[in-house]
């Protein structure tokens, strides 16, 4: 074994532990009540929330089925709340998406389909087909990294939904270095004009600026939405001034970070953000109150 594959190893086993930890801080807890207690701080600033719970590997999908279940419940009543849900995880099961869908729609919460990694598009895309017309509103995530989702947003667009587009964790095997942000700007112009209402996912602001923009003057609804954990201030003052809505994504359950550390040589900023976050799990009294400092350092912006 050569010395640089010694330092690689060395290196994970050090930051493994450390990077469990960091997760933390994208979370905003274990239990929903975690997620309801920031979505209704959220609310009570003038801000909407999508709650997702984020299961663990080979947790069985009906444990992950009763999770949504419960989640949609407790939406039922929350105004500018939905659920955001990730079907691989339900293994595409109808019988499971079927009771969660039904429960959507008795309570009137909107369920929204995360994206995964590219092959999960398909038969995500199927099970939305056999639902879109059973009485609950479903809405889709559209990755600007990858190619194909220019078709998917035409797609979205015949079927009126209302989608969200994100720059995507997952490259595109067809097209690896396919450009994050021009690939979002590209799927956003294939919606402007055209979609239902769009979610501008991104922290991003330049980008998300120019999004909202392009959106905009072709009259299509759009908001902006961000994910808990990551730097909110420089978007919210961005959205003030531009007067569009807000959704934060507050994820419960098991953490993950939303940066892969493989990718810490290209972007050496990954290492600091790793202590950073490791620190702010390991300092926070609890997630409510982690939550109480991002939301004033916000304000302060
Ligand atoms: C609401 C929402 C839902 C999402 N849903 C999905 C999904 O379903 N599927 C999916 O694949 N991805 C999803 N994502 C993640 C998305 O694909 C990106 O990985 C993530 O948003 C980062 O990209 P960005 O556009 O925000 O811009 P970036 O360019 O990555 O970040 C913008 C700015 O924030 C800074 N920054 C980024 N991360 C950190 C950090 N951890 N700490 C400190 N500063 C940081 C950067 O330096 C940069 O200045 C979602 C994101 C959001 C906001």
């Amino acid at each position: 074994m050569s010395w640089i594959s010694k330092a690689r190893r060395v290196a994970s086993r050090c930051l493994t532990p450390l990077a469990l930890r960091a997760a933390k801080a994208y979370v905003a807890g274990e239990r929903l009540e975690d997620a309801l207690a920031v979505a209704d701080r959220l609310a009570d600033r003038g801000l909407g929330a999508t709650v997702g719970y984020w299961d663990a590997p080979n947790e069985a999908p009906s444990t992950v089925a009763d999770a949504y279940l419960e989640g949609v419940r407790a939406l039922a009543g929350r105004e500018h709340a939905y659920l955001s849900i990730k079907v691989p995880s339900l293994q595409y099961r109808p019988e499971l998406m079927g009771e969660v869908v039904a429960e959507a729609m008795r309570q009137r919460v909107r369920l929204h389909f995360d994206a995964l990694s590219p092959e999960t598009v398909d038969p995500s895309r199927a099970l939305f087909e056999q639902f879109l017309d059973a009485g609950a509103e479903l809405s889709f995530t559209l990755p600007g990294r990858w190619s194909r989702s220019v078709d998917d947003a035409a797609w979205a667009v015949e079927r009126g939904v209302m989608v969200r587009v994100v720059k995507g964790q997952w490259p595109d095997p067809a097209a690896p270095n396919r450009d994050p942000s021009e690939g979002f700007l590209e799927v956003i112009d294939a919606l402007a004009g055209r979609a239902r209402h769009v979610a501008v996912a991104s922290h991003d602001v330049p980008l998300a600026i120019e999004a909202i923009n392009r959106l905009r003057n072709a009259d299509t609804s759009c908001g902006l939405e961000l994910l808990y954990g990551l730097p909110m201030p420089r978007s919210l003052e961005m959205a003030d001034r531009l007067a569009v809505g807000v959704h934060v994504y507050v994820p419960y359950g098991r953490a993950y970070l939303p940066y892969a550390l493989s990718r810490v040589r290209s972007n050496p900023r990954i290492l600091w953000w790793l202590v950073r976050d490791a620190v702010l799990a390991c300092c926070a009294t609890s997630p409510a109150d982690r939550d109480e400092h991002e939301l004033a350092d916000a304000r302060k912006g």
